[in-house]
C-alpha cells in the first residue's frame, strides 16, 4: 500500500479501479461550513447506505472522514458527499488520501476534538426543513404542530447565540431544560436531532402565549391555543405583533385594503411596499408569477423575501405595493408561520415590527413598548431573541438571484476573500442602509441589515450588533474603516470608537467602497473599470458622487469619467423631492429660458412652489455658494421620473426611479441622445442632449413608458460607451458593476448584456447587495489593502 499521498485536486482519478480493485480505505478532510449544519448524521447515514466502515470526527478546520468499503462504493459515498450535502452546508475543499485497509466493523461518529475558537463558524438561521415540516403535520409525532420544532437542519442558530463556544447552555435555549424523550434525541449519534443546541419538545421547551391591546397596556389572554386566537384576530381585521426569528413583525391579512391602510397609518410608513407571507408556494403562484430561480430562492434554506411580477389578477390589497408591479414574497419559514397560515389561509402582510425607519424590534419588552397603540393583538413565545436579523431580499435578474439586502439566513455566514487580512479590521459601514464588517483572516463577517441610520433606536442597534460579532469571534481589532463622508452618523461612530481603542481610522470614498466590495465578492485581484452607478457618495473633492466610472483596485483608485455635474438643488432635501433634480436639471439644460416651455409639469411646479421659491432656488450666486454639485445617476433617475410619471410627491429612497422602471414599455425604443466630451482633463458623460430630446417627446405626447425605454437605453448605451473608452485608454478588460442603480433590472441586464456582446468581463453582484449593504466589505477590504502601502 502506498504512504498517504493528499491532494484536493484530482479525486476521481484515485479512485480509479486500477488502484482499488476490491476493498479501499479513504482518509477524507473536508472543510467549509461543515459543523452544526447535520454533517456528520448525515455522513453516518450515508455510509450505511453505501455499506461504508469507518468514522467521522469534527475538529478544527473540519470535518475528517474514514471511510472504508468497496471501492466502487467508497467512489459512491464520495460522491453523495459533495452532491447531497445538508442544506445548509458549505464545503469549500475536499481532500483525500489513500490508507492502508482498518479492521473497522461498523461505521461510527467519534467525540468532537476541541476546536480553537478561530475556527469556529457560527451558523446562520435556517429555514424550517421538510423532515420537520412532515412531522409538524403528523397526528402521531411527539411533535405534532409544535411551533418550535427544530433540527440539526433547521431552527434558529445566530439569532439566540449569545457566545461561542455554540453549546445550549450559551444560547437562549439555556433556562429549557432537556426532557428525557429530547435528550436521547440529542445524545444519538444517528438521530437527525444530535447536537441540536435548540432541541425541545412540548414537554421541555418554550410556550407560546396571545395578548389584546388594552387602553393601558396588554391584556394576557388564556386562549387554549394562542395561534388560532391570533389567526381570528386577523381574520377579523386585526394587527397583530408576531415574535418571529430575527425579530417582531407586524401582521394583518393582506387581501383586505381598508386593514392594509390603517397599518401604513399606524406605522407612518407612507409608500414603501410591505412584504406578504403566503401559506405555501402553490398560493403564491395564485397571485405572481414564479420562475424556477425564484422558487429555488423562495425555498431554500435562507428562505428570504423575493420580489415576484403580480399577475393581473393578483388578490393583494393595492396598497400592499402601490405603482409597483412587484411584490416582495415569503413562504413560511420557521414552524410558528407554518402553523399560524394553516389556521389562517390567505396570504398575510409580515412586516419589521418598527416606526417607519427604525430598526426591527426584538426584545419583547421594547416590542411590547414601541408597538402599543400598533398592535391590537400580539402573539409571543418565552425564548429570547439575542440578536436581530431582518428578513434577507432578493430579485432574480436574468435566472440569478441578486441579493438586495442580506441578513437573516445569511448572517454571520462569510465572504471569503483574498489576500487573507492582515490582522482584523472593523468597517463601520455607509449612512443608509448600513450594514458594518468584521474582517479576520480570509473571513469578511458582513453584520445583518441595520437600516439607516438616523435616530437613537438605530444608534442602539448598532452599537450591541457590533458588540454582539466582536464578542462572538474574540476579535482584537487593529484597524477601523467608515466613509469619506464627515457628517454620517456611521463615520462618527467609527471615529469615536478607533479614539477609545487607539487603532487608525481609514476614510474611503464610498465608491471605491462599492467598487472593492464587487471585486472581493469575485476574489479578483487586478484593477479593473468600475461602473459606479449609484444615488449619492461624498466625492474625493467634496461634490457628491453617483455616476462614476473609475479605475482601481482595492489599493487605490481614480476617477476616469462621471456624469455631467448638476447642482444638488435644496442639498439633502434633494434626495427626498425627486422635482428639485428635474428642476436643476432643466435650468442645466435650458437656461432661464426653462420657464417658458409649455409643459404641464412646470406650470405645476410655478404654481405650487411658488415663482419666489424658484428663483431663490436658482439664484446662480446663491446655489453656488450653498448646493454641492452631483455627478449622481440616481438623481438624474428621480429627475427623469418627476417629469414623467412622479410628479411633485416626496418619494422614499428609489421610489420614484422604480416607478419608471414599472412602467417601462416591453419593445426596444432608440436610446436619447448622450454625448461624452473631455473637460479639463476630465471625461464626461452629458445629459443635457437627454432632457431636450426626452423635453421634446413630452411635450409631443409620447407616452411616459416609451419616455421610459428611451432613458433606460440612453443609460445602457452612455456607460457602455464610456466603458469602450476606459479600455481604449487603460487596456482593461474588467467591467465591475456596482452601485444602487444596479437594482435597477433594466440597467444591470442591459449593461451585463451589452459589455458582454462588447468582450469585457462583467463582473455584477449576486451574493452581496450592489446597494450600499455591501459598502462596508468594501471598506473593510480597501483599508486591509492599504496597510500594505
Ligand atoms: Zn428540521
Ligand atoms: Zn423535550
Ligand atoms: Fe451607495
Amino acid at each position: 500500500m502506498p504512504e498517504a499521498n493528499h491532494s484536493t485536486e484530482s479525486i476521481a482519478d484515485e479512485f480509479s479501479p486500477v488502484f482499488f480493485p476490491e476493498r479501499a480505505h479513504l482518509l477524507i478532510q473536508v472543510s467549509g461550513t461543515v459543523q452544526g449544519v447535520g454533517f456528520r448524521p448525515f455522513v453516518f447515514g450515508l455510509a450505511r447506505s453505501h455499506r461504508i466502515a469507518g468514522n467521522v470526527r469534527n475538529h478544527s478546520g473540519g470535518v475528517t472522514i474514514h471511510a472504508q468499503g468497496t471501492a466502487s462504493g467508497v467512489q459512491a459515498f464520495l460522491c453523495a458527499l459533495k452532491t447531497a450535502a445538508p442544506p445548509a452546508a458549505r464545503i469549500e475543499t475536499i481532500s483525500t488520501a489513500p490508507l492502508p485497509l482498518n479492521s473497522f466493523t461498523d461505521f461510527s461518529i467519534l467525540a468532537s476534538e476541541v476546536m480553537p475558537r478561530a475556527s469556529t463558524h457560527v451558523p446562520p438561521d435556517l429555514a424550517l426543513c421538510s423532515a420537520c415540516r412532515a412531522e409538524l403535520s403528523d397526528r402521531a409525532d411527539r411533535r405534532f404542530e409544535y411551533p418550535f420544532i427544530n433540527c440539526i437542519n433547521c431552527g434558529p442558530r445566530f439569532t439566540i447565540i449569545e457566545s461561542l463556544p455554540y453549546d445550549r447552555p450559551l444560547t437562549t435555549m439555556r433556562g429549557f431544560a432537556l426532557c428525557d424523550a429530547c435528550r436521547v434525541e440529542y445524545t444519538n449519534p444517528a438521530d437527525r436531532r444530535f447536537h441540536t443546541q435548540p432541541v425541545s419538545c412540548p414537554d421541555c421547551g418554550p410556550k407560546l402565549t396571545f395578548k389584546t391591546a388594552v387602553p393601558d397596556g396588554w391584556r394576557d389572554e388564556t386562549a387554549d391555543d394562542p395561534l388560532t386566537a391570533a389567526a381570528a384576530a386577523i381574520d377579523a381585521g386585526r394587527i397583530v405583533l408576531i415574535q418571529g426569528i430575527g425579530g417582531f413583525h407586524l401582521a394583518c391579512d393582506a387581501r383586505r385594503e381598508d386593514v392594509v391602510q390603517i397599518l401604513r397609518q399606524r406605522k407612518r410608513r407612507d409608500e414603501k411596499p410591505l412584504a406578504v407571507m403566503y401559506p405555501s408556494l402553490e398560493d403564491a403562484a395564485a397571485d405572481c408569477e414564479i420562475s424556477t430561480p425564484e422558487r429555488d430562492a423562495l425555498l431554500s434554506v435562507r428562505a428570504p423575501i423575493v420580489l415576484l411580477r403580480k399577475l393581473a389578477h393578483c388578490s393583494l390589497a393595492p396598497s400592499i405595493a402601490p405603482d409597483n408591479p412587484r411584490v416582495g414574497v415569503m413562504v413560511p419559514y420557521s414552524p410558528l408561520h407554518a402553523l399560524l397560515l394553516r389556521r389562517h389561509p390567505p396570504p398575510i402582510v409580515l412586516t419589521s415590527a418598527n416606526l417607519s425607519d427604525e430598526p426591527i424590534a426584538y426584545q419583547t419588552e421594547d416590542a411590547l413598548s414601541r408597538m402599543k397603540g400598533i398592535a391590537d393583538a400580539a402573539l409571543l413565545h418565552d425564548r429570547p431573541i439575542h440578536m436581530f436579523a431582518d428578513d434577507s431580499v432578493m430579485r432574480v435578474v436574468r435566472g440569478k438571484p441578486r441579493v438586495w439586502r442580506r441578513s437573516r439566513g445569511f448572517v454571520p455566514e462569510a465572504v471569503k476573500v483574498r489576500p487573507p487580512f492582515h490582522a482584523p479590521v472593523l468597517a463601520f459601514g455607509p449612512h443608509l442602509k448600513n450594514t458594518f464588517c468584521l474582517g479576520i483572516g480570509d473571513n469578511a463577517l458582513l453584520s445583518q441589515h441595520l437600516g439607516d441610520l438616523e435616530n437613537a433606536h438605530s444608534l442602539r442597534a448598532h452599537a450591541a450588533a457590533v458588540d454582539h460579532l466582536l464578542r462572538l469571534y474574540s476579535a482584537d481589532v487593529r484597524r477601523a474603516a467608515c466613509d469619506l463622508h464627515p457628517d454620517y452618523a456611521s463615520t462618527r461612530l467609527a471615529e469615536e470608537w478607533s479614539a477609545l481603542h487607539g487603532v487608525p481610522l481609514v476614510r474611503v470614498q464610498h465608491h471605491h467602497a462599492h467598487l472593492a466590495a464587487c471585486l472581493a465578492e469575485h476574489g479578483c485581484m487586478q484593477p479593473v473599470i468600475g461602473l459606479c452607478l449609484d444615488g449619492t457618495g461624498y466625492g474625493t473633492d467634496g461634490s457628491i458622487w453617483g455616476g462614476e466610472v473609475l479605475i482601481g483596485d482595492a489599493r487605490s483608485f481614480r476617477r476616469f469619467a462621471h456624469l455631467e455635474e448638476v447642482p444638488l438643488l435644496g442639498g439633502e432635501a434633494a434626495a427626498r423631492e425627486p422635482w428639485r433634480m428635474a428642476l436643476a436639471w432643466l435650468y442645466e439644460t435650458f437656461g432661464d429660458e426653462w420657464q417658458a416651455i409649455p409643459l404641464p409639469w412646470i406650470e405645476q411646479v410655478r404654481r405650487d412652489i411658488g415663482t419666489a421659491a424658484l428663483s431663490a432656488l436658482l439664484n446662480p450666486r446663491l446655489r453656488l455658494g450653498i448646493f454641492p454639485r452631483t455627478s449622481s445617476l440616481g438623481r438624474l433617475f428621480d429627475a427623469v421620473a418627476s417629469l414623467t410619471v412622479f410628479g411633485l410627491r416626496p418619494q422614499f429612497e428609489g421610489q420614484a426611479a422604480m416607478l419608471l422602471e414599472g412602467v417601462m414599455a416591453t419593445t426596444e425604443e432608440a436610446p436619447y441622445p448622450m454625448e461624452i466630451s473631455t473637460r479639463h482633463h476630465e471625461t464626461i458623460l452629458s445629459a443635457t442632449p437627454l432632457l431636450r430630446a426626452l423635453l421634446a417627446d413630452l411635450a409631443a405626447g409620447i407616452p411616459a413608458p416609451v419616455i421610459s425605454r428611451r432613458f433606460h437605453e440612453a443609460v445602457v448605451d452612455g456607460y457602455a460607451r464610456l466603458c469602450g473608452l476606459a479600455r481604449n485608454h487603460t487596456g482593461l478588460q474588467a467591467v465591475a458593476l456596482t452601485g444602487g442603480c444596479f437594482q435597477n433590472a433594466f440597467v444591470l441586464a442591459g449593461l451585463e448584456e451589452r459589455l458582454d456582446r462588447d468582450g469585457f468581463e462583467v463582473l455584477s453582484h449576486a451574493d452581496i447587495p450592489a446597494g450600499d449593504g455591501g459598502v462596508a466589505l468594501g471598506q473593510a477590504v480597501i483599508a486591509n489593502a492599504q496597510e500594505d502601502c
